[in-house]
């Protein structure tokens, strides 16, 4: 196992509160949450960022896990994704994830 934080809570290593899990990604409860709902969906190999994709079909397939899970967690005003990627997108995890948040009004431009 390599000293990934998010491998190791796809491998149920690290425990997380899950609220989706198929063969190929994982999502669960962001641990400092930025909306009402925040979660994050991730593939479960180890893919450093959006940046670093290279089987595309991974990414349509959490895009359909995300409109999903909108629906099950029942955000039908709408929700936002945001995938930082990199050290200027802000991205602190180097285990790409998909940030699905909803459940208030959000501002724009993000910071
Ligand atoms: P980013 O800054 O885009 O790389 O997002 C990383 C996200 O991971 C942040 O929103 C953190 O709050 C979240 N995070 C970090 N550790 C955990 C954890 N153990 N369980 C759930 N979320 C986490
Ligand atoms: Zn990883």
């Amino acid at each position: 196992m390599n000293d990934c934080l998010f491998c190791k809570i796809a491998a149920g290593l690290i425990p997380s509160d899950k609220v989706y899990e198929d063969e190929k990604t994982l999502a669960f409860r962001d641990i400092d949450p930025k909306a009402p709902t925040h979660i994050l969906v991730i593939p479960k190999p180890h893919i450093k960022s959006l940046a670093e994709i290279t089987d595309y079909d991974i990414a349509a397939h959490i895009i359909r896990v995300i409109n999903q899970l909108s629906v099950s967690l029942g955000l039908k005003e709408g929700f936002r994704v945001v995938v930082n990627t990199g050290r200027d997108g802000g991205q602190t995890v180097g285990h790409l994830h998909f940030h699905l948040m909803g459940g208030r009004a959000m501002g724009w431009p993000p910071g």
